[in-house]
């Protein structure tokens, strides 16, 4: 299948490792020209390196999410894009009602209004070339709340609610806003979330590593290409009636309908 990605421009948040250097990849080896955004040039420059040959390309661009002014200083990229994939670093664990003010602001600024305000910059000219294509990066948190990452379905949440209404207002111009939501894909996020789980409850990592598996009907975690697959999708002139969609690459892990 074609996905008609050929040509097109993209921008990826937190593209250095994980999930977003993996949808970073996926939209490059479609032909796209992304621009992959994340705070560490070195290793956006090792992810810029694994583009295919014969691909379109990624070029690299270092910002911190949490900062208003570094995201106002990719104003000009944004005007241009027809992709965007909202990706932030995951929140720290722990119990939530021991989560000071502080913190909370400083995820909000990063998972949420980095996304807000990416979003403004682009809008415009998706809106006026009748082409565009958001996707956020969620979490399996906002079906099933996960314990011990409070602040994640709470603020992913609120991101849900957030495209879901952006979605409505403009669909009719030929712009599409989904959600995707992770079960467990194999990141360093997710060796980082088991080694304080471990930590926390004295049990060896081996054992945490193998209850989280044995709650994924699937028996395995996902791959970070598995993920990308979904997002070239959608961000393909193939999902042009796809839209304000939360869809889930979770090896069946949640268990809500
Ligand atoms: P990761 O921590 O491996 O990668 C996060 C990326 O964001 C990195 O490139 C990091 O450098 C970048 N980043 C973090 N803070 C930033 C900032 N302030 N400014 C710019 N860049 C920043 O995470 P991942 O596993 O690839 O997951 C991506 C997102 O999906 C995270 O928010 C994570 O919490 C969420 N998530 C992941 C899973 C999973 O299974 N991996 C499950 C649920 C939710």
């Amino acid at each position: 299948m074609d996905l008609g990605l050929q040509g097109r421009r993209a921008l990826v948040t937190g593209a250095s490792r994980g999930i977003g250097a993996a949808v970073a990849l996926a939209l490059a080896a479609e032909g796209a020209r992304v621009l992959a955004v994340a705070r560490d040039q070195a290793r956006l420059d090792t992810v810029a390196a694994a583009c295919p040959a014969g691909a379109g390309s990624i070029s690299a661009r270092t910002a911190d999410l949490a900062e208003r002014t570094a995201i106002e200083g990719l104003a000009g990229e944004a005007a241009t894009i027809d992709v965007l994939v909202l990706n932030s670093g995951g929140p720290p664990p722990g119990p939530v009602s021991e989560v000071t003010d502080g913190t909370w602001q400083a995820q909000f600024e990063s998972m949420f209004l980095s996304m807000v305000r990416l979003t403004r910059l682009a809008l415009p000219g998706m809106r006026q070339r009748r082409y565009g294509r958001i996707l956020a990066v969620v979490s399996s948190g906002v079906v099933q709340p996960i314990a011990s990452l409070g602040i994640s379905n709470a603020l992913r949440l609120a991101v849900v609610g957030w495209a879901k209404t952006l979605a409505g207002e403009v669909a009719a111009d030929g712009v599409t806003v989904n959600c995707i939501a992770p079960g467990r894909i194999a990141t360093d996020r997710i060796g980082e979330l088991d080694r304080a789980a471990a930590a926390r409850s004295g049990v060896s990592l081996e054992e945490v590593e193998r209850q989280s598996r044995a709650a994924i009907p699937a028996g395995r975690t996902g791959e970070p290409a598995e993920f990308a697959a979904l997002a070239a999708f959608l961000a393909s002139s193939r999902a042009s009636y796809m839209t304000g969609g939360v869809l889930r690459v979770d090896g069946g892990m949640i268990r809500g309908l």
